[in-house]
């Protein structure tokens, strides 16, 4: 006679549930289009579906502003953000259609620390037994390539070495190729990380495209856009992420361009 365990709930769930969102791409006047798409409603739309799922946090991965980081881009978010249901921390890291400047201006009572790395937003926050780091790829506003930086890199390689060996998921604006207008220093980046096991995953955004790839290991999560496509191939929409310290399940939530797609579960292994 063994002892008997009530399977029936299935095992306790200790994953973290994260909205991840990228590009959204919100101007200040909110009838803003491109190519069909209205980024302001998509943004509320997705913001409604977010607020359903009550997660324990939301990230957006840079491209938060229209093009150029406005005030009125950002003050435009803001109140859009008030529209959510549940409260839950917004991380935002920064891409090349945002203003460093302009977005502490509008996002200047933020609760999470900024790390001090020289002009870097840069941010790090656990939740359970998963660090999220926020890296900060905007190199000159409103021109497509991205960067990092050398202090950037070298707080990462300290940081890294520093800390405990909690699952790390990197979230980058930039692709990370080697082309003209992806993150220039995407190589350095993952020299620093791919000796550090504890380095799961990097998310990121830029594209407009929903991939899941990976290198050496590293599964690198490129999240669809919220804003508008650049193909019609592509969905407009939002990841709904459950990240445990072995995997991650995430749910495609299509709400515009190739909707087929919606609902899709892809369940990735860490290394
Ligand atoms: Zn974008």
């Amino acid at each position: 006679m063994g002892m008997f365990y009530d399977l029936s709930q299935g095992a306790p769930d200790s994953s973290v549930h994260i909205a991840i969102l990228s590009d959204t791409h919100v101007a200040a006047y909110k009838n803003e289009q491109y190519r069909g798409f209205f980024p302001s409603k998509n943004f509320e739309q997705v913001l409604e579906q977010v607020s359903e799922k009550k997660p324990e946090a939301m990230i957006i991965s840079g491209d938060i502003a229209r093009l150029k980081g406005e005030l009125g881009d950002y003050s435009a978010i803001q109140k859009q953000l008030q529209s959510l249901k549940s409260d839950m921390p917004v991380l935002m890291a920064l891409g090349n259609h945002d203003n460093r400047l302009n977005f502490y201006d509008i996002f200047n009572d933020n609760t999470i620390t900024r790390e001090n790395v020289f002009n870097k937003h840069i941010l790090v926050t656990d939740y359970n037994q998963i660090r999220v780091i926020m890296l900060d790829s905007l190199m000159y506003v409103n021109k497509t390539p991205g960067f990092l930086g050398q202090e950037q890199r070298n707080w990462l390689a300290k940081y890294l070495e520093r800390s405990d060996n909690k699952p790390v998921f990197i979230f980058v604006h930039h692709t990370l190729s080697d082309g003209d207008t992806d993150l220039l220093d995407a190589e350095r980046l993952f020299n620093v990380v791919e000796k550090h096991k504890k380095v799961k995953a990097i998310f990121y955004g830029h594209s407009h495209i929903y991939k899941i790839t990976e290198r050496n290991k590293i599964k690198l999560i490129n999240v669809p856009a919220v804003g508008y496509n650049f193909i019609d191939s592509q969905p407009v929409g939002w990841l709904e992420a459950r990240i445990s310290a072995d995997k991650g399940v995430f749910t495609l939530h299509a709400i515009g361009g190739n909707i087929e797609s919606d609902g899709q579960v892809s369940e990735v292994k860490w290394r």
